[in-house]
């Protein structure tokens, strides 16, 4: 048997085949003096290979998405024969006598670069589209098969790291459980598995080896341990565990219909946390009463170009509608720091999460921002939507925000579209600054919500993506307590609410310290909705105290 440590991140038991994610990096080689006739072959044959590929993506999208988001695939179908581009790898396959991948390759950056530099941000975009399409054509004459499950069972999914972009386009019917070798409890991946529900283990480092693939591992995403083909003592206690985990189960059953409230009546709004309307079904599985965060940005990160204005508007109405008059609370997009997305042309940046993010890309690109703000309130009509904003330092920020709203606002209603004109608008307090300007910020909207995982990473001077921090990236740190606290206060005295919807909203240990706080609301993944209310419904608010906000 052999036993790794990591970090659990998601809870869970699980058993199955590992399986590791294997990357395969095209080595483009030039070569000299190539038989010209022989590589035009080749490339013809990766042409037809690659349109066949985009015709059958096109088809499949098509099915599941409709005929808008299958017009991607259409475009790159066509990319890779348009004449220009075509042309440019001939003269480039002529001049240098090399390799046809080479000319793809230089010939893809060359367009792409030329797109770049247009000023038509449509246009721009389209650099992204033509590197993804030189890439395929790459992999075609490189014979590379790139990311996927290949596999008929589902696995337990090791892999060196899992960006948020690779995790959401993973087939999940085939995941078990995820095993990194990097990756920290704060990562949007490890996130993204609460959400979904898979058991989660990161930071498992070289002992997790590729050579594993294929062997049976136990894991268990509470304690970080992985045991590769456990002895019988480990079984047992594996079977344990998992009886455990299904008592409890049953227990928590029993919560589901019941009053989100204290012994003695303090009443706090439990609701959910979710990346995309196919979480809806685990929301309202566990009863969750609402939805604190939707993190809109997975509808960017899952797609290869700008979602349209009607395929966000579906998303949102399928979400807002299925929650059938409960709140549903939207953030606008969140991309930057460890949620990249190759369309956006992000520039390069030395320390990303200080950097152009989440709303400050929003206000930096009007279009985009307009585009989501009117497929948020379109979405409006369908259910009780709410706007909220991510990454607010300053109070400019929030009425930039609420003129942009007020403008979409005007434009429905001169085009008869209907919308909800009373939809609430909030902010996360996930900065120190938003909380140092609360009072201010208060002023001007309908409710805070605090992201705890940001909030901690600014407040400490911890990068969250971090793993080897360890007791350093403390969210249970007086400081982060105390700057609850205070936006709490603000809140309050202005008249608003506050919710929780960072990692540390489910964290049960924490309740009594909320309910002394005054937090009257905490978004946690689907899996966490009934725990934290049976946790609830036996404390008693008024005995609560600030004592861990003490040093
Ligand atoms: C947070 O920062 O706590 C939060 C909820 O937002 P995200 O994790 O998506 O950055
Ligand atoms: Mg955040």
């Amino acid at each position: 048997m052999i036993m790794m440590q990591g970090k659990g991140v998601s809870q869970g038991v699980v058993s199955g085949k590992l399986y590791f994610l294997q990357r395969k990096d095209a080595t483009i080689v030039k070569g000299e003096n190539c038989d010209l006739g022989a590589e035009q072959a080749r490339l013809d044959a990766a042409k037809e290979t690659a349109i066949e590929q985009l015709e059958a993506l096109a088809e499949k999208t098509r099915e599941e998405s409709g005929d808008e988001a299958a017009m991607l695939f259409e475009t790159h179908a066509m990319f890779v024969d348009d004449e220009d581009f075509v042309e440019c790898i001939q003269n480039v396959l002529e001049e240098e006598q090399c390799t046809a991948e080479y000319a793809v390759q230089t010939a893809g950056r060359q367009f792409a670069d030329m797109f770049a530099a247009m000023d038509d941000a449509y246009m721009q975009a389209r650099s992204a589209d033509i590197l993804d399409v030189s890439k395929r054509l790459v992999n075609n004459l490189l014979g590379i098969v790139e990311g996927g499950i290949d596999s008929d069972e589902p696995v337990i999914l090791a892999a060196d790291d899992l960006p948020p972009s690779e995790t959401v386009q993973l087939d999940k019917s085939k995941i078990l459980g995820f095993a990194t070798q990097g990756g920290s409890a704060s990562s949007h991946t490890a996130i993204l598995a609460r959400t979904m529900g898979i058991p989660a283990i990161c930071g498992l480092g070289d002992a997790l080896k590729p050579e594993y693939s294929g062997r049976l591992a136990y894991m268990d995403g509470e304690t970080g341990a992985i045991y590769l083909d456990p002895d019988e003592l480990t079984l047992l206690a594996f079977r344990d565990k998992s009886e455990k985990q299904q008592q409890m189960k049953e227990l928590l059953e029993t919560m589901k219909g019941q009053e989100d409230v204290t012994l003695d009546g303090k009443h706090v709004n439990v609701y959910c946390n979710i990346g995309s309307p196919d979480d809806v079904g685990a929301v309202l599985a566990n009863d969750g009463q609402g939805i604190g965060l939707f993190r809109s940005e997975f509808l960017y990160l899952a797609s290869e170009d700008y979602p349209t204005e009607e395929e966000q508007f579906l998303a949102y109405k399928e979400v807002a509608a299925a929650m059938n008059g409960k709140r549903v609370i939207i953030r606008t997009l969140d991309i930057g720091a460890d949620k990249q997305v190759d369309y956006f042309n992000l520039n390069k940046e030395e320390n990303p999460a200080l950097g152009t993010r989440a709303i400050r890309i929003c206000l930096n690109r009007p279009e985009v921002f307009r585009t989501q703000l009117r497929a948020l309130y379109r979405a409006s009509a369908y259910g009780k939507v709410a706007i909220m904003f991510p990454m607010i330092t300053s109070v400019w920020e929030v009425k930039e925000c609420r003129r942009a709203c007020q403008a979409v606002m005007k434009e429905l209603t001169d085009e008869g579209i209907p919308f909800n004109p009373d939809t609430e608008i909030g902010i996360m307090i996930e900065t120190p600054a938003s909380v140092f300007m609360a009072d201010e910020l208060a002023k001007l909207v309908d409710f805070f919500s605090v992201g705890t995982n940001d909030l901690t990473q600014y407040i400490l001077a911890c990068d969250r993506q971090c793993n080897d921090l360890g007791k350093f990236f403390d969210p249970h740190h007086p400081a982060v307590l105390r700057a609850l606290k205070a936006a709490t206060d603000a809140a309050h005295n202005n008249g608003i609410w506050i919710g929780i919807c960072g990692e540390l909203g489910a964290d049960l240990d924490m309740l009594p310290t909320f309910l002394a706080i005054g937090i009257d609301e905490l978004s946690v993944t689907p899996k966490a909705v009934l725990p934290l209310r049976n946790a609830l419904r036996k404390c008693i608010a008024a005995t609560c105290t600030l004592d861990l906000l003490e040093c």
